[in-house]
């Protein structure tokens, strides 16, 4: 364990200059301008190609409005003591636009160092996983130290636009790379102090709730179905959801579910017409112990009340909806992590829950346990966006931990 550690106390120089590489290759997804995750890919991969030990799967998903074509996914595998079972280590290949240039105070891609600092787009979301997956893997293979379980880094693209490129698309059609005795380590969320795992998630249920009535003249309301009273008596009785739904757990911040009406589209452009339509969105966030049809199903009724108080027509459609059982804190990958953390940073994390959106949620679907930690200072999509040299290593360490 001293060889493969001393050797990831002295590898600063190469956190530098894989992020200096990697902030200089934008990778946007289409949603955000972008060309997706091809040539940052191109570059780690052959980045890992000089190992000639590791397995190295190119596992691309199509997609037609990128020019190449093609969302990056890469799998490089060590393999371990214990063959049929892989630890994972999970980071995304896309990032986030910079947004207002004004506010940074150097080229988002262009590696800025301070000292133990680097600036840059990218650098902490979701490079530094990247970074500290691929030291970890390095440490094994240049000390040839021979893991105790296979060792994964997945590169996966998409996940600040919905992961249906990225990991959703491997556990749908690349379900051959997992088994049940596998481990997820999700990088890409924690605390500046290293004390959060996150091993739960809310189910996350978005809805578009279409009310139709009956247009007319403000003049003569009784000659229409005026929607906005019936979705606003709608939104109210929605509420109710609290109540019907109202378990704790004190894992999560809030430890409730909620139900938030969001999103409202323009109906009528004039004062004077009374709305035949309305459409609003409904945000839930639901603890991991109620099923997601289960809320579904007392909403459809809600919708019948009002539907039978004012006349209207409620319809609505799913936009997403997502859940995911939570991983165990007694599970054993889990308390290594735990106990990894505690030997690197000196300090006991705490487990807890989150409001919903990381990409554990896929191996947790499939029974997988998933566990999210990473020492961030919390600026992903920020201007400034930053990052330490230092947490970079010590995390890698953390990782080379749970396979020692
Ligand atoms: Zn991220």
């Amino acid at each position: 364990m001293d060889t493969i550690l001393n050797y990831l106390d002295k590898q600063e120089k190469k956190v530098i200059e894989l992020q200096k590489k990697l902030v200089s290759l934008p990778a946007l997804g289409p949603e955000n301008g972008g060309e997706g995750e091809i040539k940052k890919a191109e570059y780690l991969l052959s980045y890992l190609r000089q190992y000639p030990s590791l397995i190295i799967k190119e596992l691309p998903a199509e997609d037609s409005r990128v020019p190449s074509k093609k969302r990056p996914n890469i799998a490089a595998i060590l393999p371990g003591k214990e063959k049929d079972r892989t630890i994972w280590i999970v980071s995304h290949l896309d990032i986030v636009p910079p947004g207002d240039l004004s506010l940074w105070e150097s080229d988002p891609y262009v590696l800025r160092q301070e000292g133990d600092y680097l600036f840059g787009r990218g650098v902490e979301d979701n490079h530094q996983g990247i970074v500290s997956s691929i030291l970890a893997l390095e440490a094994f293979i240049n000390t040839s130290t021979e893991p105790t379980t296979n060792m994964g880094v997945l590169l996966v693209a998409d996940e600040e636009t919905g992961n249906k490129y990225g990991l959703e698309f491997l556990f749908k059609y690349h379900k051959e790379l997992f088994t049940q005795k596998d481990c997820f380590l999700v990088p890409d969320f924690g605390s500046k102090d290293s004390d959060l795992i996150e091993i739960a998630e809310k189910g996350v249920l978005w809805l578009r709730i279409e009310v139709l009535g009956k247009q007319c003249h403000a003049s003569t309301p009784e000659k229409g179905i005026n929607t906005l009273v019936a979705s606003s008596d709608l939104i109210m009785r929605l509420r109710r959801l609290y109540k019907v739904f109202d378990r704790q757990d004190p894992l999560f911040s809030p430890p409730i579910s909620t139900f938030e009406p969001t999103k409202k589209e323009a109906n009528v452009p004039n004062i004077n017409t009374i709305p035949g339509k309305d459409v609003f969105f409904l945000d839930c966030r639901v603890l991991p112990s109620y099923e997601l049809s289960e809320v579904i199903e007392t909403i459809k009724k809600i919708f019948q009340e009002t539907e039978k108080e004012y006349g209207v027509k409620v319809n609505f459609e799913i936009v997403h909806g997502l859940s995911s059982p939570p991983t165990d804190k007694e599970n054993e990958f889990v308390k290594k992590l735990a106990k990894a953390v505690f030997e690197e940073y000196n300090t006991r994390p705490k487990f807890m829950g989150v409001g919903g959106g990381t990409v554990a949620v896929y191996p947790r679907k499939n029974n997988i346990p998933a566990a999210v930690w990473a020492t961030i200072f919390g600026t992903a999509h920020q201007p400034n966006e930053c990052s330490s040299i230092k947490n970079t290593i010590k995390d890698a360490k953390v990782m080379a931990r749970l396979l020692l």
